[in-house]
C-alpha cells in the first residue's frame, strides 16, 4: 500500500448477496443505514446520525422542456443535514472514527465539507479543526462556528488548507478527514448510487451528470453500482455515462480527459463561485478518470460567467434552490444535446449536491428595498 494513495474497501459481495436482497431495504428507515451490509459499519452504537439519507428523486418536466430533455430528475441533495451531499460522507467518517476511539477530527474544506464534519463532529462529540480558504462564503464559516468547530480561515487555496491539515497531524494529535485520505467517506457517497438504484426500482439512468471536485461523489456512485451489478440486483446490465462537469475557470479533470492523461496537472490560478468544485487538485483524479472512462462518460467544461444565471433558471422551473455547482451541470446538459452526446428521450440525472442558500456572504442579494412610511406604488413593483 502506498501511503499517499486512496484505500478502497472492499466487501464480500457473494456473502452479502446470500443474507439480504434489496426487498429487504424497503422496509427498513428511509436513512442510508439503510444500506448498512454495503457499508463499512452496522453496529448502531457507532452510527452518528443526523437523519441523512433518501434524498427526493423530482421529475424536472418543465427544465428538461427548456433543455429539449424528455427524461430529466434531479437527485435533490440539498435536503441533507447541513444542506449538501457532504453529509453522507461526514457521516460514515465521522462514524468510523467513532467506532476506532478517535476525538480529534481536522479537515480541509472548500466550504461544505467543513459544514458536515464540524456538525457530525458535534454529534459524535468530538473537537473538530476545518481550514478553508479565506474566500469562503461567510454563511459557511458562521455555520462551521456554530457547530462549534475551530475554523481558521487561511490566505491560499484548498490544496493550501489540506497542506497545513497534513503537516499538522503529529504535533496537533489529529485525524486527517481530507477526501481520499481516509477510505469512508466515499462510503457514505456511495449510499446517492443505492438510493437513485432502489428509487428507480433497480434499473439504472442513462446518464448522470456530477459536479467533480475532489471526485468523492462520482467515484462513491461508480463503485455502487458496479457493487449492485456484482451482487446480480440489477434489473438490467446498462450502466450509466458518468459525465464529470467542471466550470471553465477550473477544469483539470476536464482537460486529463481531452489529453487522454492518467493523472490531471494543477490547474493555475482557479476561478469559481462554484466553491466545491474549485478543486484545482484531486488525490483521486486518477480514479475520477477511471470511472468515466469506463463508463463511457466524459467530461465537460462550462462558462463560468453563465453559472449564476443557469441556477436561477433551474431554481424557478423546478423549485429546488441550486447550488452553482449543479447549476453547472444543467449547463452541461444543453451543450452535450447539442453536441448529440446525450439523446433528447435518454433517462438523465441531475445531482443537485447543495443548496444555494450555503453561500450568502452578507447584503450582497440585490433587491428592491420599500419604504415603511409611504405609500407603496404597486404598478411598480
Ligand atoms: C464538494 C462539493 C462538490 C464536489 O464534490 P466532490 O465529490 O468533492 O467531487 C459539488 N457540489 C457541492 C455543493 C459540493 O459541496
Amino acid at each position: 500500500m502506498h501511503a499517499d494513495r486512496p484505500i478502497w474497501v472492499r466487501y464480500d459481495l457473494a456473502a452479502i448477496g446470500k443474507s439480504v436482497s434489496p426487498r429487504d431495504f424497503s422496509a427498513r428507515p428511509p436513512t442510508l443505514w439503510r444500506y448498512s451490509e454495503l457499508l463499512p459499519l452496522s453496529d448502531p452504537a457507532h452510527q452518528i446520525s443526523l437523519g441523512e439519507g433518501m434524498t427526493p428523486l423530482l421529475p424536472a418536466r418543465r427544465l428538461g422542456a427548456y433543455c429539449g430533455l424528455s427524461d430529466l430528475w434531479i437527485k435533490d441533495e440539498s435536503q441533507l443535514p447541513t444542506g449538501s451531499f457532504k453529509s453522507r460522507g461526514m457521516a460514515l467518517a465521522v462514524s468510523m472514527a467513532h467506532r476506532f476511539g478517535l476525538h480529534r477530527l481536522a479537515a480541509p474544506t472548500a466550504g461544505n465539507a467543513g459544514g458536515a464534519l464540524s456538525a457530525y463532529g458535534a454529534r459524535a462529540g468530538m473537537e473538530v479543526f476545518v481550514f478553508m480558504p479565506e474566500d469562503t462564503p461567510t454563511s459557511i464559516q458562521a455555520e462551521c462556528q456554530s457547530y462549534g468547530a475551530k475554523v481558521y480561515l487561511v490566505q491560499g487555496l484548498i490544496t493550501d488548507c489540506g497542506r497545513i491539515v497534513r503537516q499538522g497531524c503529529d504535533a496537533m494529535d489529529w485525524f486527517d478527514v481530507a477526501t481520499l485520505k481516509e477510505p469512508y467517506r466515499i462510503e457514505g457517497k456511495k449510499t446517492m448510487g443505492l438510493e437513485l438504484a432502489e428509487q428507480f426500482d433497480w434499473r439504472l439512468p442513462d446518464v448522470i451528470l456530477y459536479p467533480t471536485g475532489g471526485g468523492t461523489g462520482l467515484i462513491g456512485m461508480w463503485k455502487a453500482f458496479n457493487e449492485l451489478r456484482e451482487l446480480g440486483w440489477l434489473r438490467s446490465d446498462k450502466m450509466p455515462r458518468m459525465i464529470s462537469v467542471q466550470s471553465d475557470g477550473c477544469a483539470p479533470i476536464v482537460r486529463a480527459f481531452k489529453n487522454r492523461e492518467r493523472f490531471c496537472e494543477p490547474w493555475q490560478n482557479p476561478d469559481s463561485t462554484a466553491w466545491g468544485i474549485r478543486v484545482p487538485a484531486a488525490v483521486g483524479d486518477f480514479m475520477i478518470l477511471d470511472a468515466i472512462r469506463d463508463s463511457n462518460g466524459c467530461a465537460v467544461a462550462v462558462s463560468e460567467s453563465a453559472i449564476a444565471a443557469a441556477a436561477q433558471l433551474a431554481g424557478r422551473l423546478v423549485g429546488v434552490s441550486f447550488c452553482p455547482e449543479s447549476a453547472a451541470c444543467v449547463l452541461a446538459a444543453q451543450k452535450l444535446l447539442a453536441d448529440g452526446l446525450i439523446k433528447p428521450d435518454e433517462r438523465i440525472v441531475i445531482f443537485n449536491t447543495g443548496s444555494a442558500l450555503k453561500y450568502l456572504s452578507g447584503p450582497q442579494v440585490d433587491l428592491p428595498c420599500l419604504p415603511a412610511d409611504k405609500p407603496i406604488d404597486y404598478a411598480a413593483l
